[in-house]
């Protein structure tokens, strides 16, 4: 696997006694799709998280995913897809999407609970709510829907990622549109398959866990390591299935595994007081073999905390052009040892 990266230099003087300092920063190339990543603006990856109970007083009154609310409020799926109107498991509640970007939207919530802070989300909820997810994708399969394609989990936690309600819940959809950085990703590890008669994904786990610089650890199927040319300011973390080539190839070990090593990303990224991520599916279709189903947790905080100013600035939003601001080896070090499976 070949890892590029070009190095760059930034001189400045002192502007009392003109002594230089060197800045150093590196664009990293995506192995995949060559997508550049800039490692820069080194700073300790370290947060103040703020008075929670303060933030979160008085949303639960028009929070439209609490108990009180979210059955009177959300509507119902069409009944030839869904002919019970929404998909109940527990107190989780699965519902159309009334926001949709896609036909086949759905939000799910983790329950009754309207605040669940990050480090009391468990292995246990998470598989629920992912199987709740499940449920959906299955019916929309059985019923040979053509937006049966590919089936995504988003997850945005806190309003930092994006979420416009503090009330846990994922977004849920079929598609037969991949959104633009996964069908980058299908091109590409197409072509790399059809180049070099090997799948990618296999390829770049191999030698992760091999080099070990950013290798985090294994449950069952599920490899975890920080992307070599992350997209989050304190770094991905990259799960891939193997021999999985879409989101209903899971098997319930799998979706085990994964809650679990998502808890640990949530644990370590804590500690650094990051309290938001954004969690995204990247699936194949079920006959693309070329591919292997993984997700990115990619953990959400600010440039400056004092202001609220958001970790996406012009470079990254207009020029999609990431900055992370640590080495990803660093990283990997700082988050290791909550990946001993
Ligand atoms: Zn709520």
């Amino acid at each position: 696997m070949k890892f590029e990266a070009h190095l760059k230099e930034t001189i400045v003087l002192d502007p009392k006694n003109k002594t230089t300092r060197a800045i150093p920063s590196e664009i990293r190339k995506d192995p995949l799709t060559g997508r550049t990543a800039r490692i820069c603006h080194f700073m300790k990856l370290k947060w103040e998280k703020p008075d929670f109970d303060k933030m979160i007083a008085g949303t639960e009154k028009i929070c439209p995913f609490c108990p009180d609310k979210v059955l009177s409020i959300t509507p119902y799926f069409a009944e030839d897809l869904i002919p019970e109107g929404r998909l109940i498991s527990g107190d989780m509640v699965l519902f159309p999407n009334i926001a949709p970007y896609d036909s086949l939207g759905a939000v799910a919530t983790f329950g009754s609970r309207h605040y669940i802070p990050m480090t009391e989300i468990t292995p246990e909820l998470i598989v629920k709510g992912f199987r709740l997810a499940f449920e959906f994708f299955k019916r929309v399969e059985n019923s040979k829907h053509p937006e049966s394609v590919y089936h995504i989990i988003n997850w945005n936690y806190m309003p930092v990622s994006g979420s416009s309600l503090i009330h846990p819940h994922l977004q849920v959809f079929s598609t037969s549109s991949a959104p633009n950085l996964m069908r980058q990703e299908l091109d590409a590890a197409y072509e790399y398959y059809r180049l070099k008669g090997t799948n990618f994904w296999d390829d770049l786990v191999k030698s992760e866990e091999s080099e070990k610089k950013r290798f985090l650890g294994r449950a069952g199927r599920t490899a975890w390591l920080c992307s070599y040319a992350p997209i989050g300011v304190a770094g991905d973390v990259l799960a891939v299935v193997d021999g999985v080539r879409c989101t209903l190839d899971l098997t319930d070990k799998d979706i085990s595994d994964i809650a679990l090593g998502l808890t640990r990303a949530m644990a370590a990224y804590d500690r650094m007081g990051i309290y938001s991520f954004n969690m995204n599916f990247f699936t194949g279709a079920k006959d693309d073999d070329f591919t292997r189903f993984h997700l990115l947790f990619s953990p959400r905080t600010f440039f400056n905390q004092a202001l609220g100013t958001p970790d996406v600035g012009a470079i990254r939003n207009l020029y999609n052009e990431t900055l992370c601001m640590a080495f990803p080896e660093d990283i990997r070090d700082m988050l290791a040892p909550d990946f001993i499976f």
